[in-house]
């Protein structure tokens, strides 16, 4: 989840089909399966990519139920998608009725030093505050974008039970 534009069907893309698309086709949403190997543990993982959310999009309710983690991406190159996080990060919790959530906050688009707008410090600090993992990445230059969802994984093997051996 996130702001528009900031790159989440890009990460998403390069994750499932190791694919980096140069133009912007903004998502409706899009669910992709895939069986991921964490600690010898095979999951059968749902991502779901989102439409993208500002201050005022209303909270859908499927992104509360039955979701386990979050991937909540910002753009280091755009201020206002950086504050979205907070924002998005309290309504999952209102929705969810929980206190804490299993989250990745992201630093999408690395790449763009020159035009920074959110230092690397302050991106780590507000996952801090959030109880969340931080990455910074570029969907364009394939960097971090493999870490991004194992970082997800750890937080999610933390709360919930591995399924049983067999
Ligand atoms: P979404 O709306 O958040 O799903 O964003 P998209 O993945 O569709 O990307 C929006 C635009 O940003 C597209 O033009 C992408 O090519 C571009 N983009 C995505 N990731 C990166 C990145 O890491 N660096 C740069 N410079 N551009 C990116």
């Amino acid at each position: 989840m996130g702001s528009r534009s900031v790159g989440k069907s890009s990460l998403t893309s390069l994750y499932m089909q190791n694919q980096f698309n140069d133009s912007y086709y903004p998502t409706i949403e899009s669910t992709y399966h895939k069986d991921i190997v964490h600690d010898g543990i095979t999951y059968e993982c749902e991502i779901i990519d989102t439409a993208g959310q500002d201050e005022y999009s209303l909270f859908n309710h499927k992104y509360a139920v039955g979701i386990h983690g979050y991937i909540l991406v910002y753009s280091i190159a755009s201020r206002q998608s950086f504050e979205m996080i907070q924002t998005l990060h309290d309504k999952i919790l209102d929705f969810q009725g929980v206190e804490k959530v299993c989250c990745v906050v992201v630093g999408q688009k690395s790449d763009l030093g020159g035009v920074r707008q959110v230092k690397t410090d302050e991106g780590r600090s507000v996952a801090q505050k959030l109880g969340a993992s931080f990455i910074e990445t570029s969907a364009k230059d394939n960097k971090n974008v493999q870490q991004v969802f194992d970082l997800l994984m750890v937080e999610m093997r933390k709360v919930f039970n591995p399924p049983q051996e067999k």
